[in-house]
């Protein structure tokens, strides 16, 4: 008998969650307390970077690998483009940790890769004015995914192959017994073999047992002055900037915004600032 499985959270991992296990014959009911892809998680606002040479840890590349190859199965199967590659800067200080560790990962494992100088960049990529001492790691198959086209083409091929998707419904708690879950939500409760938690930034509420702290990360849009063709992928691969010791921004441009119309770039900044959806006291005192 095919295994039943309740995925909870339907946001960028529940909704591979769901497809994948669905494409391999398990009963997948698939919940979410909203109607995702929505702008209350994690994975909304137009663009998340994808690259190779992860200078966190060489072990991560085979991971990135194989998603690459899995993005381009999702995009034959739905007919949707889903990943745009733009080639990729990483840009620091050459014993920093992103350009020393992004090198690591990319010798490791054979990834292309060239290093330029400031001067070289400038050159190759105009909008790009580095600072004295700066270098940057170019990666070609760096790129950039549209993070609600991926959980709906996620949702839809899931459904495709017999998920049942239940929007609206909240998993309030579970309870296992060595056979199975008993799965308890606002709306029923049901007995599956399995329970997938995917709820992201929600688990602390779910499990407040787990030493977790939930970091609001902030989105930027930057008009960018003159030219709005100047960052067009060609000149504007996806980048990461190690500004500082350990302190990192990153961004590509919004993929919705055609090649003739102004880019916005977008940033994204590494630090606690809140924890709502509003603007807190801090955002307004550092961005305005
Ligand atoms: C600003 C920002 C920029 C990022 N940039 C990048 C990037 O460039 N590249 C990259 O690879 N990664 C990036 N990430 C990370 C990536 O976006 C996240 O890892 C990913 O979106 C997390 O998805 P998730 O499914 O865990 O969470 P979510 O997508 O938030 O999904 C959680 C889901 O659970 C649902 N839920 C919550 N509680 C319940 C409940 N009780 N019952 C049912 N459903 C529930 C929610 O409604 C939600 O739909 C970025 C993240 C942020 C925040």
């Amino acid at each position: 008998m095919a295994l039943s499985v309740i995925v909870a959270g339907l946001g960028a991992m529940g909704s591979a969650a769901a497809f994948h296990l669905a494409r391999r014959g398990a009963k997948v009911l698939g919940l979410d307390k909203f109607v995702p892809p929505h702008p209350f998680g994690s994975s909304h606002g137009q663009s998340r970077i994808i690259r190779e040479a992860y200078f966190e840890h060489p072990a991560y590349v085979p991971l990135v690998q194989r998603a690459y190859e899995l993005w381009r199965e999702l995009e034959e199967m739905t007919g949707e483009r889903l990943l745009g590659i733009t080639g990729g800067l990483m840009i620091g200080k050459p014993e920093g940790e992103l350009v020393a560790g992004a090198l690591r990962s990319a010798r490791l494992h054979g990834l292309a890769h060239e290093v330029l100088t400031a001067d070289e960049v400038r050159r190759r990529f105009p909008v790009f004015h580095l600072p004295d001492g700066f270098v940057a790691l170019y990666e070609p198959r760096a790129g950039i995914l549209s993070p609600e086209r991926c959980i709906a083409a996620h949702l839809t091929s899931a459904q495709r192959h017999g998920a049942d998707l239940r929007f609206g419904e909240a998993l309030m708690e579970w309870r296992t017994d060595g056979k199975g879950v008993t799965v308890i939500t606002d709306k029923g409760r049901y007995r599956v073999d399995a329970l997938v938690l995917s709820v992201g930034a929600w688990f602390p509420s779910l499990m407040p047992s787990l030493p977790l702290q939930v970091e609001r990360q902030v989105m930027f849009w930057f008009r960018p002055k003159g030219d709005g063709n100047r960052f067009a992928p060609e000149g504007c691969p996806i980048f990461i900037v190690e500004f500082a010791p350990s302190r990192f921004f990153y961004g590509p441009r919004a993929p919705s915004m055609g090649p003739t119309r102004r880019s916005f770039p977008r940033a994204v900044v590494h630090r606690p600032v809140g924890r709502g959806m509003e603007r807190s006291a801090e955002d307004q005192r550092h961005w305005g």
